[in-house]
């Protein structure tokens, strides 16, 4: 059984279908036969980013999906300056260069993308969703597990295994300390990011990218990110980081979009047709639950998905973790033995990586509150540079867009002759820039004799 029939719990829900002979989504908000936005998601509104590594564990869960969301009409990118516009701290990666190899993403909306998990999954003859809400889960003293779930009604039904798929709103902390248990150390970063979006239908013709994201930087607290959706209308975000405000209205975005933007795409998207109202998010707060850390935690029940971990929705990882997610349950599940456990040591093991780049990030270039580790200073300059030199570098470039699309291992460090690379390219850079600097004018030493 599991709370929550949003996408971590519809992942869930096709693995556990080759264990059991019954799973059952809980899911609280109404949930329509198409795709639609709906009140519990509100990221929905706003630029909503499938990772190229997510979708290739959602083609593994679900095999087809891929193909049927682009005959739905979702738009498929590769890793070119023509399709993609793609800047990293300041840094606009292979910019005029056709990058060395390609993969491919996929531009589902938000609703899309989970209504076609949600078809998929609920097509196995297994799995049911059932429109209701979960109080909370039962617990047996005596036996010191899990044993099924109170619906909002105070209806009991009986579960072997709970998965609390409930979001970065999960209960489970303060239920594990009400049945005895310890609530799990939280790690977070206070990123304080605020979204401002409005959907846009830009005449045909004005630009070939179908997305373009522009991160926040150091200097400049504030990014965009524009994304071309399958009805023909694109949703654009503007976004602070480290509680900078963005703009309040879409003229304000226009006015956004002209400073950071290449002017073909602010031109193209000045000349848009506003589509709906604007829409507004405040995400405080990246948090991970270290459930990995806990002595002992309950039979029959443990979390997954936001429900684990959720971080600055800006670098767009959620869905992929949670297909990771799924791909490390699948393998716990294999091999048998204490699951609860292994999945949760697993699960850190997959998220550590992404958590420290991000946190790293976060508190050096996204002005995020707190202390951090003094390493994060150096490791951003060194991660500076390398952006730096993947500007005009195909080959780093990709080495950096394969690992931000969680494509390629974080725990790959960059091989010597890549790190000597970057550093050769930023020497000839930085001499380039001397030799074409204009002479210094000599100073003039005033003759006292
Ligand atoms: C502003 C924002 C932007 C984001 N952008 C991206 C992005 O670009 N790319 C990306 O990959 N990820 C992004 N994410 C994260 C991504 O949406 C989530 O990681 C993804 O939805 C998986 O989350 P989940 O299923 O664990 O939880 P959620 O999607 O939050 O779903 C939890 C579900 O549980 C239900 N529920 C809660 N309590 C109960 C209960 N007691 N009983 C029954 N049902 C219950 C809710 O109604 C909801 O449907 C973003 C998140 C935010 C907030």
């Amino acid at each position: 059984m599991i709370i929550g029939g949003s996408i971590a719990g519809l992942c869930a829900a096709r693995v556990l279908s080759d264990h059991c002979d019954r799973v059952t989504l809980f899911e609280r908000d109404e949930l329509p036969d198409q795709p639609v936005n709906r009140s519990a998601i509100p990221q929905g509104q706003h630029v909503h980013l499938l990772m190229a590594r997510g979708g290739e564990e959602l083609e593994k869960l679900f095999p087809g999906i891929l193909d049927e969301m682009v005959a739905a009409g979702v738009p498929v990118v590769r890793n070119d300056p023509d399709s993609i516009h793609f800047s990293a701290a300041g840094h606009v990666l292979g910019t005029g260069r056709t990058l060395e190899s390609t993969y491919t993403a996929y531009v589902p909306s938000r609703a899309q993308l989970e209504w076609q998990i949600r078809r998929r999954a609920t097509e196995l003859p297994q799995v049911e969703l059932v429109n209701r809400g979960v109080a909370h889960p039962r617990f047996d003293q005596a036996a010191g597990r899990v044993t099924g779930v109170v619906l909002d009604d105070g209806e009991t039904i009986d579960a072997d295994l709970v998965v609390d798929a409930s979001g970065r709103g999960s209960r489970l902390p303060v239920w594990l300390q009400e049945w005895g248990f310890e609530r799990p150390r939280e790690d977070s970063v206070k990123i304080g990011v605020t979204y401002a979006s409005h959907r846009v239908r830009i005449p045909d013709g004005m630009m070939s990218e179908k997305m373009v994201l522009m991160s926040a930087g150091h200097d400049r607290p504030l990014g965009m990110g524009m994304l071309f959706h399958e009805d023909g209308v694109w949703t654009v975000t503007a976004f602070g980081v480290g509680k900078a405000e963005p703009p309040k209205d879409l003229d304000g975005i226009h006015e956004l979009a002209d400073t950071v933007l290449p002017p073909h795409i602010s031109t193209a998207l000045r000349a848009g047709e506003p589509v709906g109202e604007m829409n507004f998010h405040r995400y405080p707060v990246s948090r991970w639950r270290r459930y990995d850390k806990l002595d002992r935690m309950p039979e029959g029940i443990f979390p997954f998905g936001d429900a684990v971990v959720s971080m600055n929705p800006t670098y767009g990882q959620g869905v992929t973790l949670s297909t990771i997610q799924a791909a490390n349950l699948r393998s716990v599940l294999a091999s048998g033995g204490d699951v609860v456990n292994r999945l949760a040591r697993s699960t850190a093991r997959s998220t550590f990586p992404v958590w420290t780049m991000n946190a790293v990030a976060d508190y050096v270039g996204h002005n995020a509150e707190g202390e951090h580790p003094r390493w994060y200073g150096p490791m951003f300059g060194l991660f500076d540079q390398f952006l730096g030199a993947a500007e005009t570098d195909p080959v780093l470039a990709e080495w950096f867009l394969r690992r931000t699309s969680l494509l390629d291992s974080l725990y790959l460090r960059p091989s010597p002759r890549l790190v000597g690379r970057a550093v050769r390219h930023n020497m000839r850079a930085w001499m380039a820039e001397r030799r074409n600097r204009p002479a210094d004018v000599p100073v003039a030493v005033a003759d006292g004799g």
